[in-house]
């Protein structure tokens, strides 16, 4: 199928060829018709697969087709990030360059007073986190009364960012007659809960089965001890000469940590977490988009919509205590159908996490040890939340119930080695 059956408009049309895209894709293909014809729409599709485009594109076509005599906007995209606010507002900019509407992204952590210059001068389409645009809510600097259109996206993590409350008092200041769309990766209880009240008779489209991982991504996890993680991680990044690397940890303060040691070991690294400036991490997102540094550590809030072009390796440093969270992480590799890599190094303590994400994302996920990091630590089995369960771990094997090496884990496995006779591959 081609971009110019799905009836856009010839300015998107050109905007579309040149992003270089050739074809939609799944996600595109049914959405883009079911949002021109007007209808509610309920989208489950992970990131990397083009959701933005699905919904932006038709958006801009029907803000075009009908000018405003007012400033008030007209659309509201809301998302749980900052820098998932930035990179749709990013991919909006790009999409409507040969039309003439006005966007504008509002997030916290920057001042306010130029957002309110803005609003005042007119604006169809605001880019919103939840608590700044409350925030305009209450100075009265913004006016939803002319709202015709309302994006969630990434609906599924505004819930668990705690945003519930803060989207019914923004829904509650909008219009009722208008048309709704809710992005989530999953559709879970709440998520479904949540369109039934906000959603008018949505048609409902499915690009992936819930929590299912991209198929481009070569998954591999290697155990490890805790406390070895970190020379085995620069080894990794060292010698297979990686020079993209995000990797995740859990805690702001581990992120911070992290990124200070693989600066010691002589790899350029920044950290980007929810107590950093919106500066520093624009910064740093930057720096790594331009390779100015080579490893960017992050928490999985800070990690949320970050769209980096051709990101070849994503690495859980820490196992997500959230399964889903596993998905999400290692959507920010391989995106729209490119080729990644996600490495997880999984410590004793973790390995009932793992095995947690293994049901979720049902693909054999092929586990290694490396020669000189050879796991001592004893092997949890259940789920380290649950401490009866962690207190019967110990001995068991080393979790090696996926032995078998698989080709595509070993695409990025060439390159420089240190020759310490340490870190070669071995099948658990
Ligand atoms: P998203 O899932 O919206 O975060 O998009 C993931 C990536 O796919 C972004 O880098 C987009 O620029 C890119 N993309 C979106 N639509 C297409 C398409 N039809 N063909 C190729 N790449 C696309």
């Amino acid at each position: 199928m081609q971009f110019d059956s799905l009836g856009l408009k010839p300015e998107l049309l050109r905007a579309v060829g040149e992003q270089g895209y050739t074809q939609p894709t799944p996600v595109q293909q049914k959405a883009i018709p079911v949002v021109l014809e007007g209808h509610d729409l309920m989208a489950s599709a992970q990131t990397g697969t083009g959701k933005t485009a699905a919904f932006t594109l038709p958006l801009l076509q029907k803000l075009s087709e009908r000018r405003a005599g007012h400033p008030r906007p007209r659309a509201l995209i809301l998302t749980p990030t900052r820098e998932l606010a930035a990179q749709v507002h990013e991919n909006l900019r790009a999409y409507g360059r040969h039309l003439n509407l006005k966007s504008l992204e509002i997030f916290g952590g920057v001042n306010i007073n130029p957002q309110i210059t803005k609003l005042k001068r007119g604006i169809d389409v605001v880019i919103a986190t939840p608590g700044r645009l409350i925030d305009h809510m209450e100075r009265g600097t913004v006016r939803l009364d002319a709202i015709e259109t309302l994006i969630l996206d990434e609906a599924d993590r505004m819930l668990d960012m705690g945003f519930r409350p803060a989207i019914e008092r923004i829904v509650k200041a909008l219009p009722k007659q208008r048309q709704t769309l809710l992005f989530s990766a999953t559709f879970s209880k709440e998520i479904t809960e949540m369109a039934s009240r906000y959603l008018n008779d949505p048609m409902r489209v499915e690009t992936a089965p819930p929590n299912s991982t991209v198929e481009a991504i070569a998954q591999q996890a290697v155990r490890v001890d805790q406390k070895k993680k970190r020379s085995l991680l620069s080894w990794m990044i060292g010698s297979n000469d990686w020079r993209q690397v995000l990797v995740f940890t859990r805690t702001k303060h581990g992120a911070n940590r992290l990124a200070k040691q693989l600066e010691t070991d002589g790899l350029p690294a920044a950290a980007i977490h929810g107590n950093k400036s919106q500066g520093a991490r624009t910064r740093a997102l930057g720096d790594f988009k331009k390779n100015r540094i080579r490893v960017l550590v992050a928490t999985d809030i800070a990690a949320r919509g970050l769209d980096i072009d051709q990101l070849p390796h994503v690495v859980n440093y820490d196992i997500p205590n959230v399964p889903e969270d596993y998905v999400h992480r290692i959507g920010r590799t391989g995106r729209a159908g490119r080729d990644g890599l996600a490495v997880s190094l999984v410590s004793g303590a973790e390995h009932g996490l793992f095995e947690d994400i293994r049901k979720l994302v049902k693909v054999e996920i092929p586990t290694e040890t490396m020669d000189g990091y050879e796991p001592t630590e004893p092997v949890s089995k259940g789920s380290p939340k649950s401490p009866a369960r962690r207190s019967r771990g110990g001995g068991g094997g080393r979790g090696n119930r996926n032995g078998q090496k698989v080709s595509a884990q070993n695409r990025s496995g060439r390159g420089r080695q240190r020759g310490r006779g340490q870190g070669q591959r071995r099948a658990a």
